[in-house]
């Protein structure tokens, strides 16, 4: 039997999301996504109208195809977690069992079971106010939807993953280096996903025989990277200081996670696999 995978966090084509979810298809696996809600109906009718279509092409010529996309708000675990507020806006009550708990019981009844485990997704309401500027809500908002989302992703669908099965997060160098410009608690929040990739690898792998593993990615001009800003300038960083003077595709970070998840890599868990180039390794910008 193949694999099924779960994404969650692609909205477009442009993320590393897609990439990954191309990746795993080409390499034979089911495609589940979970789309942010506010993000849901602009994706959706793009899929159908065949706005991705070219983006969609396999390397074998055939096109990725998803199986089932699910509404998804990684910041709420289940219907008691969500505000009135959330709940009356027009874009959230369009949809229906969009909570974490909601969406892993939901891929239950589809399908019984997954593989795989992807989280594709951030957020950072204050991401572009430095550290000393964020307020707490502000800080606590980006812990809530990057590096908690992971936890509770993994909490709820661990028990339909089958053993042997794998987990990839997408994390960014600013954990551990000074990145200035990468604010708004981002930077704490990718170290507590780093910390945490640990800590879940011991759990997960006794309990339940599953790896759990994160790719730190370097710079790409997705949607959620544009709205930090200084994106264009990483990439160009990057390109004058890395050891590979390429720009980096997303097709390479889904690669590495494709080879994450397979058998391929069944011995490899609790790490942080850098795919960036080999910027991490530079000491000083030549
Ligand atoms: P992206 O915009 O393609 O992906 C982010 C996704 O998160 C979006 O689809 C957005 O809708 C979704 N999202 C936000 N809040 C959500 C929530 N509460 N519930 C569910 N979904 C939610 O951008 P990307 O850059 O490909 O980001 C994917 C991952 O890669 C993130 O973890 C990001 O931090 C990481 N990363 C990105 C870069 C880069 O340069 N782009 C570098 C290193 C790591």
């Amino acid at each position: 039997r193949g694999k099924r995978a779960f994404i969650a966090g692609v909205a477009d084509d442009n993320g590393y999301g897609w990439a990954i979810a191309k990746s795993l298809a080409a390499a034979g696996a089911e495609i589940l996504v979970g789309t942010w809600v506010p993000a849901l109906n602009i994706f959706e009718s793009s899929l159908r109208r065949g706005k991705f279509d070219e983006s969609r092409i396999l390397p074998d010529g055939s096109l990725m195809e998803i199986t089932k996309v699910y509404p998804l708000d990684a910041v709420y675990d289940n219907p008691d977690d969500v505000p009135e507020d959330v709940k009356a806006n027009k874009r959230y009550s369009g949809s229906s069992k969009w909570t974490v708990q909601e969406v892993a019981e939901s891929v239950k009844q589809d399908f019984g079971s997954i593989d795989i485990l992807v989280h594709s997704l951030a957020n950072g309401p204050e991401v572009s106010k430095p550290l000393l500027e964020t307020s707490r809500n502000g800080y606590l908002a980006a812990i809530s939807a990057s590096s908690y989302s992971f936890v509770s992703l993994l909490k709820h669908f661990i028990p339909i993953m089958n053993p042997g099965g794998a987990s990839i997060s997408l994390t960014y160098i600013a954990s551990e280096r000074i990145i200035p410009g990468y604010g708004g608690g981002m930077s704490s929040a990718k170290a507590a996903l780093e910390s945490d990739t640990l800590v879940l690898a011991f759990e997960a792998g006794r309990k339940h025989r599953i790896r759990v593993n994160t790719i730190s990615a370097g710079p790409l001009r997705s949607r959620a990277a544009k709205a930090i800003g200084f994106i264009d300038m990483m990439i160009d960083y990057s390109l004058e200081n890395a050891p590979l003077q390429k720009e980096l595709t997303a097709e390479e970070v889904g690669n590495t996670a494709a080879f994450l998840a397979s058998p391929l890599a069944s011995a490899i868990t609790g790490a942080v696999v850098y795919v960036d180039n080999g910027l991490n390794a530079m000491g000083v910008g030549v």
